[in-house]
């Protein structure tokens, strides 16, 4: 059970993220959600989370491409609950192009959000862990922290970083009773992937049906999108006790992908 426990977990307003904070919820964790979206949505997910669970869930709008965001919300998350006990750097967006035309400020963008938050969170949360002698910080990577497809530069460059920023903290905080991990999905059905398949029907002259089969399901062996709540029960796994020896891993959960 995480009846004690705190959780943040960023962009968890859609997808993965609200997956994962929901089963953080569901064991007993009190919750930050994070995100943006309708205000309307956001509040119907918080109340649900209450609700179904018993636990406290609230909000905070930090925006992760701006560093005193984030530590603000941090802040909140301890004044509020009184530790960070689970970070889950989720946050992230996709932006397809050649590289050529990839705009620069999309790639800052992609770079602050899907990688430097990421950072500002883990400094934030670390002293608050090592003091109290237990952490789980687990970090959405991605297939493409692994290997690369051609028109996402910002995106796999991202996430390769997440991979090494997630060994590197696993190294600092290992005799704290902190586990540092990514879990690095295949193609997820969420409104990520489905926001990229215009752009994807762009960039390689193909029609939505060619995306979804010949490149998106192309690259997974098992031809299914890996669930929202499959990726979450990895996550909840990797707060448990069974995972205090797991840190500094890169868990794949892909359908086959990177076996390739
Ligand atoms: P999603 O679009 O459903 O959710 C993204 C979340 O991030 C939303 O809550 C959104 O509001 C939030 N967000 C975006 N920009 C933000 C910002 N500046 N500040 C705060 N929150 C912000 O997408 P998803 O598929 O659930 O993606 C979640 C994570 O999973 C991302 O890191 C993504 O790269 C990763 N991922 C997704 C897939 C997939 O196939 N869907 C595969 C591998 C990895």
């Amino acid at each position: 059970t995480l009846k004690s426990k705190a959780a943040v977990v960023t962009g968890s307003t859609s997808g993965i993220g609200l997956a994962i904070a929901r089963a953080l919820a569901k064991e007993g964790a009190s919750v930050v959600l994070n995100g943006f979206g309708s205000a309307d949505d956001i509040e119907n997910a918080r109340a649900a989370i209450e609700r179904e669970y018993g636990v406290k869930a609230i909000y905070s709008p930090a925006d992760m491409s701006k560093p005193d965001e984030i530590a603000a919300m941090i802040r909140l998350a301890e004044e509020t609950f009184g530790s960070v006990d689970i970070l889950v750097n989720n946050a992230g967006i996709q932006f397809v192009s050649p590289i050529e035309d990839f705009p620069v400020e999309k790639w800052d963008q992609i770079i602050a959000i899907n990688l430097s938050s990421a950072f500002h969170a883990i400094r934030a949360v670390v002293p608050g862990m090592k003091a109290r002698g237990w952490g789980r910080i687990i970090n959405t990577a991605s297939a493409h922290s692994l290997v690369a497809s051609p028109f996402k530069a910002a995106y796999v460059a991202a996430k390769h970083g997440i991979a090494g920023l997630t060994k590197t903290t696993a190294l600092e905080v290992a005799t704290h009773g902190i586990t540092v991990n990514c879990i690095s999905p295949g193609y997820v059905w969420t409104p990520l992937v489905e926001k990229q398949i215009p752009d994807t029907m762009k960039a390689r002259g193909l029609s939505k049906e060619q995306v979804i089969n010949d490149v998106l399901l192309e690259a997974q062996p098992t031809k299914q999108f890996v669930t929202v709540d499959q990726v979450a029960a990895l996550a909840l796994f990797l707060c448990s006790d069974a995972a205090s020896q797991m840190t500094g891993a890169n868990l794949s959960m892909d359908g086959g992908w990177t076996a390739k």
